[in-house]
């Protein structure tokens, strides 16, 4: 069987094809799903427990919940924390939807803000700051590609009983500032484990928090709000059952925590080989006029996960032309992320603030490949490419 991660060489020339993301398929992730399925218990079991606690331990923190995906570990994490009709959450435009969908599902209102600017994509918090309300009940940082948010200057505004921080951790597994890993700074953090993300498990995701009553919240809400499991029930540790809230079948099976838990262990080494490909980007890359490639390096204390390959093309370049000819030299990109505020479903929304920052640098962004296993002739291949494409468009 061909090996995915090896890439085409065409006999027509030096091109390369290189995708966004790739997984990596070996022996040992095929030997843990092939016991997870012999084991002839396939619903939430032993090793989904276990994934749950080398996942808390391997944060430094007392409650991880593995649930079937991350949008859902949002869900769980602000029904949790008691938010819904009537609460503000501030959230950025500039990332994913699932945050922005889940604050509408619950019943509250998403309020969008700017983020620092092209060389920072995180969220910032002079913005949050002046966007607080006494409605405010959340504000739900995204550490942008495994970079840390600036942590030290958020939480001063997250203060009090009725405020809480939500992390969506969803690319920072394995980050840390200061020494503490992303997704253990507030009330709850969320992890995504999709095909693409730094922790890949197909579909998944993991809810880690410190406090037991949200601890206990997350554990009813995820399986119908019912007091025991079918695997407690199974060993003979429980017969009946209540229900105590409405709750959802958000639960993940066996074979896929077997996944996890391969993939987990992993995860540093994987994220130290992201670290290395992405320094290589960003030395090669200094030399494009214009280009800019956000994040500093090394944050002071800070560690990313690198999820994400970003760059802001410079002023004045169309991104689909530049995109168009990158496809045809045979390298795959991706844009991260259109700005929320801009769909039809949040035009109600769009209007609260101005959001200046996100709005000029949006139309700028463009993701390239980056996974553990990418080789620098391949990330050589990207950049000769991108500065190729950049130069004609320029004309
Ligand atoms: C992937 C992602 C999610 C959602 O995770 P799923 O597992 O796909 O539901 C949420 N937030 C961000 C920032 C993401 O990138």
């Amino acid at each position: 069987m061909p090996n995915r991660s090896e890439p085409t060489v065409e006999s027509s020339g030096p091109r390369l094809e290189v995708s966004l993301s790739d997984l990596l398929v070996d022996q040992e992730l095929l030997a843990a799903a092939h016991d997870a399925v012999a084991s002839g218990w396939w619903s939430m079991g032993p090793r989904v427990a276990a994934f749950e606690r080398e996942f808390a331990d391997f944060c430094g923190i007392r409650h991880a919940f593995v649930v079937a995906n991350g949008t859902a570990a949002i869900h769980v994490a602000l029904l949790a924390t008691g938010i819904g009709p009537g609460d503000e959450v501030i959230v950025p435009s500039l990332t994913f939807v699932a945050a922005a969908n889940m604050v509408r599902a619950v019943g509250a209102t998403p309020v969008f803000c700017d983020i620092v600017g092209p060389q920072d994509l995180n969220l910032d918090p002079d913005d949050v700051a002046a966007a607080v309300t006494p409605a405010t009940r959340a504000v739900m940082p995204v550490h942008y590609g495994g970079y840390p948010c600036d942590m030290d200057a958020l939480a001063p505004i997250v203060v009090g009983d009725e405020l809480f921080l939500i992390e969506d951790a969803a690319h920072a597994p394995g980050a840390s500032l200061h020494g503490r890993r992303l997704g253990t700074f507030g009330a709850a953090g969320c992890f995504s484990f999709f095909s693409n993300k730094n922790l890949p498990i197909g579909e998944g995701g993991m809810i880690v928090t410190d406090d037991d009553d949200v601890a206990e919240r997350i554990r009813l809400l995820r399986s119908h709000g019912m007091t025991t499991l079918t695997w407690d029930r199974h060993r003979g540790h429980a017969s009946g059952y209540d229900v105590l809230i409405h709750g959802f079948n958000y639960r993940l099976d066996e074979l896929r925590a077997a996944i996890g838990r391969v993939q987990l262990a992993r995860l540093d080494d994987n994220n130290a080989a992201r670290g290395r490909h992405a320094d290589r980007y960003r030395e090669r890359l200094a030399a494009v006029d214009g280009l800019v490639v956000p994040f500093a390096r090394d944050v002071p204390g800070g560690r990313s996960a690198y999820h994400l390959q970003e760059v802001v093309l410079p002023e004045g370049i169309a991104r689909d032309a530049v995109r168009q000819t990158l496809a045809a030299a045979g390298v795959q990109t991706s844009v991260h992320y259109p700005p929320i505020h801009t769909f039809q479903a949040f035009a109600a929304d769009a209007g609260r603030r101005p959001l200046p920052r996100t709005d000029a640098v949006a139309p700028r962004l463009l993701t390239l490949p980056l996974y553990p296993h990418l080789t620098d002739d391949q990330i050589d291949s990207v950049v000769d490419a991108l500065t190729d494409a950049i130069a004609a468009t320029r004309g």
